[in-house]
């Protein structure tokens, strides 16, 4: 179930997107939530300059490894205006991260892509769930899916890229 809290939190994720997209990068952004509500860390897309495994979530699951033990993972909650591409998902399953809420889904940016003519991603639209069975996953969340998609919408219409996004 998706609370007042969480969408707080969705809220500064999409946020998050709009600064990195600001910034020339691309419009994705995560938090990283303790058990007991304490912001643990942010960030956004850092694939500008052509590495594009420059993904926030990835980034904070390897904080998480470095940082936390495997109680305070396994309780912690990733937040992110995108769901997990599986590179993310896989990062997240082996550092044992807890709940991830997402406001689109891989499957609904993928559509949005299609349909705006943008050149297939490399890597599959795979739901976090295929690469981490166990994962407990959250989302789309409605209320916020329209502010996202708009995010990516003016990427694709201001700088359309040679490089496919994820
Ligand atoms: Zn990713």
């Amino acid at each position: 179930m998706i609370t007042d809290v969480d969408l707080g939190h969705l809220r500064r994720c999409v946020e998050l997107a709009a600064q990195s997209l600001e910034a020339g990068d691309e419009p994705f952004g995560s938090v990283l939530v303790a058990g007991d509500g304490t912001v643990l860390g942010e960030d956004h897309n850092h694939v500008a300059s052509g590495d594009h495994t420059q993904h926030p979530e990835f980034a904070l699951a390897r904080w998480a490894a470095q940082h936390l033990t495997p109680a305070e993972r396994a309780t912690a909650t990733v937040y992110t205006s995108g769901e997990h591409c599986p590179m993310c998902a896989a990062a997240h399953g082996w550092v044992g991260l807890g709940r991830i809420v997402y406001v689109a889904s891989a499957a609904q940016l993928e559509g949005w892509l299609t349909e705006w003519g943008v050149p297939a991603a490399p890597v599959a639209a795979l739901p976090v769930t295929a690469v981490v069975p166990d994962a407990v996953v959250e989302g789309p969340v409605p209320e916020l899916v329209d502010d996202v998609r708009a995010l990516h919408h003016r990427l694709h219409r201001t700088a359309r890229r040679a490089e496919p996004q994820r």
